[in-house]
Protein backbone atom coordinates (compact mmCIF):
# COMPACT_ATOMS: atom_id res chain seq x y z
CA UNK A 1 0.00 0.00 0.00
CA UNK A 2 1.36 3.51 -0.91
CA UNK A 3 1.59 6.61 1.70
CA UNK A 4 -1.03 8.45 0.96
CA UNK A 5 0.10 11.72 -1.20
CA UNK A 6 -1.31 15.41 -0.16
CA UNK A 7 -2.77 16.69 -2.95
CA UNK A 8 -2.14 20.32 -4.43
CA UNK A 9 -4.71 22.73 -5.68
CA UNK A 10 -7.33 22.61 -2.68
CA UNK A 11 -8.16 25.02 0.24
CA UNK A 12 -9.66 24.89 3.41
CA UNK A 13 -13.33 26.73 3.73
CA UNK A 14 -14.39 28.49 6.22
CA UNK A 15 -17.63 26.46 7.74
CA UNK A 16 -19.80 26.49 11.24
CA UNK A 17 -19.52 22.91 13.09
CA UNK A 18 -16.68 20.13 13.66
CA UNK A 19 -16.76 19.38 9.44
CA UNK A 20 -13.39 20.02 8.30
CA UNK A 21 -14.53 20.83 5.12
CA UNK A 22 -12.23 21.51 1.66
CA UNK A 23 -12.61 22.49 -1.73
CA UNK A 24 -10.33 20.75 -4.47
CA UNK A 25 -9.51 23.15 -7.33
CA UNK A 26 -7.73 20.83 -9.48
CA UNK A 27 -10.35 20.85 -11.92
CA UNK A 28 -13.55 22.57 -12.63
CA UNK A 29 -15.87 20.96 -11.00
CA UNK A 30 -14.28 22.45 -7.35
CA UNK A 31 -15.70 19.68 -5.23
CA UNK A 32 -16.61 20.97 -1.82
CA UNK A 33 -15.89 17.65 0.64
CA UNK A 34 -16.14 17.08 4.16
CA UNK A 35 -14.42 14.44 5.80
CA UNK A 36 -14.25 11.60 4.61
CA UNK A 37 -15.88 11.95 1.16
CA UNK A 38 -14.18 11.94 -2.37
CA UNK A 39 -14.58 13.89 -5.16
CA UNK A 40 -16.40 13.27 -8.21
CA UNK A 41 -13.18 11.79 -9.65
CA UNK A 42 -13.03 9.38 -6.94
CA UNK A 43 -9.94 9.62 -6.39
CA UNK A 44 -9.16 12.77 -4.34
CA UNK A 45 -10.52 12.68 -0.57
CA UNK A 46 -10.66 14.70 2.60
CA UNK A 47 -9.25 13.18 5.17
CA UNK A 48 -9.35 14.90 8.51
CA UNK A 49 -9.29 18.04 6.36
CA UNK A 50 -6.90 17.98 4.01
CA UNK A 51 -6.87 16.36 0.54
CA UNK A 52 -5.33 13.51 -0.59
CA UNK A 53 -4.46 11.92 -3.86
CA UNK A 54 -5.47 8.57 -4.04
CA UNK A 55 -3.87 7.42 -7.03
CA UNK A 56 -0.29 8.46 -6.29
CA UNK A 57 2.12 6.15 -7.46
CA UNK A 58 -0.68 3.81 -8.24
CA UNK A 59 -1.40 2.77 -11.78
CA UNK A 60 -3.71 0.95 -13.04
CA UNK A 61 -2.66 -0.06 -16.54
CA UNK A 62 0.95 -0.03 -17.94
CA UNK A 63 1.72 -0.96 -21.77
CA UNK A 64 3.68 0.11 -24.78
CA UNK A 65 1.25 1.61 -27.52
CA UNK A 66 2.21 3.10 -31.05
CA UNK A 67 1.79 7.11 -30.43
CA UNK A 68 -0.50 6.73 -33.29
CA UNK A 69 -2.96 4.92 -30.48
CA UNK A 70 -2.95 7.90 -28.85
CA UNK A 71 -4.16 9.11 -31.30
CA UNK A 72 -1.09 11.66 -32.22
CA UNK A 73 -0.33 11.17 -35.97
CA UNK A 74 2.36 14.36 -36.36
CA UNK A 75 4.45 13.81 -33.29
CA UNK A 76 7.28 11.54 -33.32
CA UNK A 77 5.58 8.88 -36.40
CA UNK A 78 6.28 6.03 -36.20
CA UNK A 79 7.41 5.45 -32.44
CA UNK A 80 6.36 2.85 -29.83
CA UNK A 81 5.10 5.08 -26.15
CA UNK A 82 5.40 3.90 -22.81
CA UNK A 83 1.78 4.59 -21.89
CA UNK A 84 0.11 4.39 -17.86
CA UNK A 85 -3.19 4.76 -16.93
CA UNK A 86 -4.55 5.52 -13.07
CA UNK A 87 -7.84 5.29 -11.89
CA UNK A 88 -10.31 7.90 -11.73
CA UNK A 89 -12.15 10.62 -14.12
CA UNK A 90 -13.86 13.60 -13.43
CA UNK A 91 -16.29 13.64 -16.51
CA UNK A 92 -18.81 10.39 -15.90
CA UNK A 93 -19.22 9.76 -20.29
CA UNK A 94 -22.15 7.87 -20.95
CA UNK A 95 -19.87 5.95 -23.85
CA UNK A 96 -16.59 5.74 -22.00
CA UNK A 97 -14.54 3.16 -23.84
CA UNK A 98 -12.51 2.15 -20.46
CA UNK A 99 -15.01 2.93 -17.24
CA UNK A 100 -13.62 -0.14 -15.87
CA UNK A 101 -10.64 2.10 -15.13
CA UNK A 102 -12.23 5.71 -15.08
CA UNK A 103 -15.10 4.83 -13.06
CA UNK A 104 -13.77 3.50 -10.43
CA UNK A 105 -11.18 4.31 -7.51
CA UNK A 106 -7.95 3.57 -6.80
CA UNK A 107 -9.10 2.01 -3.18
CA UNK A 108 -11.44 -0.26 -5.37
CA UNK A 109 -8.69 -1.61 -7.66
CA UNK A 110 -5.95 -2.02 -4.59
CA UNK A 111 -3.01 -2.11 -7.14
CA UNK A 112 1.15 -2.43 -6.27
CA UNK A 113 2.59 1.04 -5.92
CA UNK A 114 4.91 2.25 -8.17
CA UNK A 115 7.45 5.11 -7.85
CA UNK A 116 7.16 7.75 -10.02
CA UNK A 117 11.40 7.15 -10.47
CA UNK A 118 10.61 3.53 -11.43
CA UNK A 119 8.17 3.90 -14.24
CA UNK A 120 10.62 6.30 -15.61
CA UNK A 121 13.19 3.45 -15.72
CA UNK A 122 10.74 0.77 -16.85
CA UNK A 123 10.02 3.32 -19.73
CA UNK A 124 13.60 4.02 -20.33
CA UNK A 125 14.26 -0.05 -20.87
CA UNK A 126 11.36 -0.45 -22.71
CA UNK A 127 13.10 1.92 -25.30
CA UNK A 128 10.19 4.23 -26.07
CA UNK A 129 11.62 7.50 -26.51
CA UNK A 130 8.20 8.63 -24.79
CA UNK A 131 6.09 8.04 -21.69
CA UNK A 132 2.26 9.10 -22.65
CA UNK A 133 -0.28 9.26 -19.17
CA UNK A 134 -3.51 7.86 -21.06
CA UNK A 135 -6.30 5.32 -20.56
CA UNK A 136 -8.09 7.21 -17.87
CA UNK A 137 -8.03 10.96 -17.19
CA UNK A 138 -4.38 11.75 -16.21
CA UNK A 139 -5.23 15.21 -15.10
CA UNK A 140 -7.21 13.86 -11.70
CA UNK A 141 -3.60 12.08 -10.90
CA UNK A 142 -1.93 15.70 -11.21
CA UNK A 143 0.81 14.79 -8.57
CA UNK A 144 1.91 11.63 -9.89
CA UNK A 145 1.78 12.92 -13.77
CA UNK A 146 3.71 16.38 -12.48
CA UNK A 147 6.50 13.70 -10.67
CA UNK A 148 6.78 11.10 -13.28
CA UNK A 149 7.11 13.75 -15.93
CA UNK A 150 9.42 16.10 -14.15
CA UNK A 151 11.95 13.35 -13.85
CA UNK A 152 11.29 12.19 -17.38
CA UNK A 153 12.42 14.98 -19.12
CA UNK A 154 15.56 14.82 -17.38
CA UNK A 155 16.24 11.63 -18.83
CA UNK A 156 14.83 13.39 -22.46
CA UNK A 157 11.80 11.24 -22.42
CA UNK A 158 9.33 13.23 -23.96
CA UNK A 159 5.66 13.40 -22.01
CA UNK A 160 2.41 12.85 -23.75
CA UNK A 161 -0.87 13.78 -22.38
CA UNK A 162 -4.11 12.48 -23.81
CA UNK A 163 -6.81 14.15 -21.63
CA UNK A 164 -10.47 15.53 -21.75
CA UNK A 165 -8.84 18.91 -20.73
CA UNK A 166 -11.49 19.60 -18.00
CA UNK A 167 -8.83 20.84 -15.93
CA UNK A 168 -8.25 24.31 -14.71
CA UNK A 169 -5.93 27.03 -15.66
CA UNK A 170 -3.06 27.43 -12.78
CA UNK A 171 -2.68 23.23 -12.87
CA UNK A 172 -2.47 23.76 -16.25
CA UNK A 173 -0.03 26.15 -16.94
CA UNK A 174 2.12 24.70 -13.67
CA UNK A 175 2.52 21.44 -15.98
CA UNK A 176 2.78 22.45 -19.02
CA UNK A 177 6.55 23.08 -19.48
CA UNK A 178 7.05 19.65 -18.55
CA UNK A 179 4.96 18.13 -20.82
CA UNK A 180 5.80 17.85 -25.00
CA UNK A 181 2.65 17.22 -26.60
CA UNK A 182 -1.70 16.34 -26.44
CA UNK A 183 -4.14 15.06 -27.79
CA UNK A 184 -7.20 16.77 -26.32
CA UNK A 185 -10.66 15.22 -26.70
CA UNK A 186 -13.24 17.65 -28.04
CA UNK A 187 -16.70 15.23 -27.87
CA UNK A 188 -18.93 18.49 -29.30
CA UNK A 189 -18.82 21.95 -29.39
CA UNK A 190 -22.56 21.73 -27.35
CA UNK A 191 -22.26 22.50 -24.29
CA UNK A 192 -25.71 20.43 -23.94
CA UNK A 193 -24.11 17.78 -25.04
CA UNK A 194 -20.92 17.93 -22.46
CA UNK A 195 -24.09 17.87 -19.55
CA UNK A 196 -25.80 15.55 -20.86
CA UNK A 197 -23.37 13.13 -21.73
CA UNK A 198 -20.16 13.19 -19.87
CA UNK A 199 -21.86 15.69 -16.97
CA UNK A 200 -19.07 18.00 -17.44
CA UNK A 201 -19.30 21.88 -19.54
CA UNK A 202 -17.42 22.77 -22.53
CA UNK A 203 -16.29 26.36 -21.64
CA UNK A 204 -13.76 25.08 -19.43
CA UNK A 205 -12.29 22.80 -22.21
CA UNK A 206 -12.31 25.55 -24.70
CA UNK A 207 -9.85 27.70 -22.42
CA UNK A 208 -7.67 24.35 -21.74
CA UNK A 209 -7.39 24.17 -25.60
CA UNK A 210 -6.20 27.68 -26.14
CA UNK A 211 -4.02 27.59 -23.47
CA UNK A 212 -2.30 24.84 -24.60
CA UNK A 213 -1.77 26.09 -28.26
CA UNK A 214 -0.86 29.57 -26.99
CA UNK A 215 1.86 27.30 -25.22
CA UNK A 216 2.65 26.13 -28.33
CA UNK A 217 2.75 22.61 -27.62
CA UNK A 218 2.00 19.73 -30.10
CA UNK A 219 -1.54 19.96 -30.15
CA UNK A 220 -4.02 17.30 -31.60
CA UNK A 221 -7.59 17.02 -30.72
CA UNK A 222 -10.27 14.11 -31.41
CA UNK A 223 -14.03 14.04 -32.10
CA UNK A 224 -15.47 10.84 -31.25
CA UNK A 225 -18.88 10.50 -33.55
CA UNK A 226 -21.71 9.43 -31.67
CA UNK A 227 -24.96 9.10 -34.01
CA UNK A 228 -27.90 10.70 -33.37
CA UNK A 229 -25.95 12.76 -30.49
CA UNK A 230 -23.17 14.55 -32.09
CA UNK A 231 -23.62 13.50 -35.87
CA UNK A 232 -25.22 16.53 -37.74
CA UNK A 233 -23.46 18.40 -40.46
CA UNK A 234 -24.29 21.40 -38.45
CA UNK A 235 -22.52 19.99 -35.50
CA UNK A 236 -19.36 19.10 -37.28
CA UNK A 237 -19.29 22.51 -38.88
CA UNK A 238 -19.60 23.90 -36.06
CA UNK A 239 -16.99 22.56 -34.20
CA UNK A 240 -14.39 22.99 -37.11
CA UNK A 241 -15.78 26.61 -37.03
CA UNK A 242 -14.57 27.30 -33.46
CA UNK A 243 -11.28 25.10 -33.70
CA UNK A 244 -10.20 27.25 -37.35
CA UNK A 245 -11.09 30.55 -35.66
CA UNK A 246 -9.14 29.99 -32.18
CA UNK A 247 -6.51 27.56 -33.36
CA UNK A 248 -5.82 27.75 -36.93
CA UNK A 249 -6.58 25.28 -40.06
CA UNK A 250 -2.98 23.24 -38.72
CA UNK A 251 -4.27 21.63 -35.91
CA UNK A 252 -4.63 17.80 -36.35
CA UNK A 253 -8.04 16.69 -36.28
CA UNK A 254 -8.95 13.07 -35.60
CA UNK A 255 -12.69 12.03 -36.11
CA UNK A 256 -13.13 8.25 -34.73
CA UNK A 257 -16.03 5.95 -34.52
CA UNK A 258 -18.34 5.42 -31.82
CA UNK A 259 -19.56 1.80 -30.86
CA UNK A 260 -22.02 0.88 -27.82
CA UNK A 261 -20.52 0.24 -24.13
CA UNK A 262 -20.84 1.09 -20.79
CA UNK A 263 -24.15 3.28 -20.50
CA UNK A 264 -24.60 3.99 -23.98
CA UNK A 265 -25.45 0.28 -25.39
CA UNK A 266 -28.49 1.36 -27.29
CA UNK A 267 -26.97 3.10 -29.81
CA UNK A 268 -25.25 1.29 -32.55
CA UNK A 269 -21.89 1.91 -34.00
CA UNK A 270 -21.10 5.10 -36.02
CA UNK A 271 -21.37 3.64 -40.00
CA UNK A 272 -17.56 4.53 -41.02
CA UNK A 273 -19.48 7.07 -43.84
CA UNK A 274 -20.52 9.06 -41.13
CA UNK A 275 -16.74 9.41 -39.81
CA UNK A 276 -16.05 9.87 -43.59
CA UNK A 277 -18.38 12.56 -44.25
CA UNK A 278 -17.33 14.36 -41.15
CA UNK A 279 -13.83 14.72 -42.46
CA UNK A 280 -14.86 15.76 -45.65
CA UNK A 281 -16.78 18.40 -44.22
CA UNK A 282 -13.45 19.33 -41.58
CA UNK A 283 -11.22 19.52 -45.47
CA UNK A 284 -13.59 21.56 -47.21
CA UNK A 285 -13.68 23.80 -44.52
CA UNK A 286 -9.93 24.33 -44.91
CA UNK A 287 -8.15 22.35 -42.17
CA UNK A 288 -4.99 21.25 -43.51
CA UNK A 289 -4.69 17.72 -41.08
CA UNK A 290 -7.64 15.66 -40.69
CA UNK A 291 -8.21 11.86 -40.03
CA UNK A 292 -10.12 9.31 -39.57
CA UNK A 293 -10.20 6.61 -36.97
CA UNK A 294 -11.60 3.33 -35.05
CA UNK A 295 -13.24 2.23 -38.40
S1 LIG B 1 -10.18 16.92 -9.53
FE1 LIG B 1 -11.68 15.54 -8.59
S2 LIG B 1 -11.96 16.28 -6.51
FE2 LIG B 1 -10.93 17.91 -7.67
S3 LIG B 1 -12.59 19.25 -8.35
FE3 LIG B 1 -12.18 17.79 -10.00
S4 LIG B 1 -13.59 16.07 -9.65
FE4 LIG B 1 -13.52 17.28 -7.77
Amino acid sequence: MAKLKEALFWKKLKTKGKDKVVQCVLCPHFCTLKNNETGKCRVRKNIKGKLYSLSYEQPVSIAIDPIEKKPLYHFMPRTCTFSIGMAGCNLKCLNCQNWQLSQCSAEELKVNPVKAKEIVIMALKSECPSISYTYSEPFVSWEYVFDIAKLAKKDNLKNIMVTNGFINPEPLKKILPYIDAFNIDLKSIKDKFYKEVCGARIQPILEAIKIVHKSRKHLELTNLIIPGLNDSDSDIKELVKWIKENLGENVPLHFSAFYPCYKLTNIGATPPEKVIHAAEIARKMGMKNVHTGNI
